[in-house]
């Protein structure tokens, strides 16, 4: 996600633009979309067009997969402690690799599920032509309050004419320069 774009407007509520944020067509149909940094999720909904709103809903969580890779992985893990371990042989006990089994067994299962699921994603909701990206193309990323902008939103998305379009529908929440960089308004008087 490097090569999103990002920008911050003043202010808790902003208008969404009824722009695909995927293609850019006319769009009309709300998906919620969560947006998690560490342990907060942020909400926002945002209008897709027909075509793109079905992959950008239905992007698996690589949270929620990764917590249930992590508790089926416990199965084999607890199978190898309980069941196979006590049957070793002693040499094979001492190995490292009989103390790692369990480990690798979570580890693998807990980065395995979201990776498998995200791939059958990929699979069932190919990128067209005109898409930027597969799945949500626009996130609300929270306020910006942790860089000192007191109340404020920030917003990232996958196209850039897609943020101009939100600055330019809520051109009072951001400052000049946020402006003159997003809509070609005139720079701000020294
Ligand atoms: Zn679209």
């Amino acid at each position: 996600m490097s090569s999103w774009h990002t920008v911050t407007l003043s202010g808790s509520s902003q208008v969404i633009p009824p722009v695909c944020p995927n293609c850019l067509a006319p769009a009309d149909v709300q998906v919620e979309t969560e947006h998690r940094f560490l342990n907060t999720t942020y909400t926002q909904t945002f209008l897709y067009c027909k075509d793109c709103a079905k992959a950008a809903a239905d992007l698996p969580s690589i949270f929620f997969w990764g917590i249930l890779g992590l508790v089926v992985g416990f199965v084999p893990a607890l199978l190898f402690v309980f069941v196979v371990f006590p049957k070793l042989p002693e040499s094979l006990k001492d190995s490292s690799l009989s103390g790692a089994f369990p480990l690798l067994a979570l580890a693998v299962c807990a980065v395995g599920f979201p990776l498998l699921r995200r791939l059958s994603f990929k699979k069932s909701h190919p990128k067209t032509g005109k898409q930027a990206v597969q799945g949500p193309a626009a996130y609300y990323t929270g306020p910006g309050d942790a860089l000192g902008l007191g109340d404020s939103s920030s917003y990232k998305a996958a196209r850039p004419e897609w943020i101009s379009e939100l600055v330019r529908r809520n051109q009072d929440q951001a400052d000049p320069a946020t402006r003159h960089l997003w809509t070609g308004a005139p720079p701000a008087k020294p």
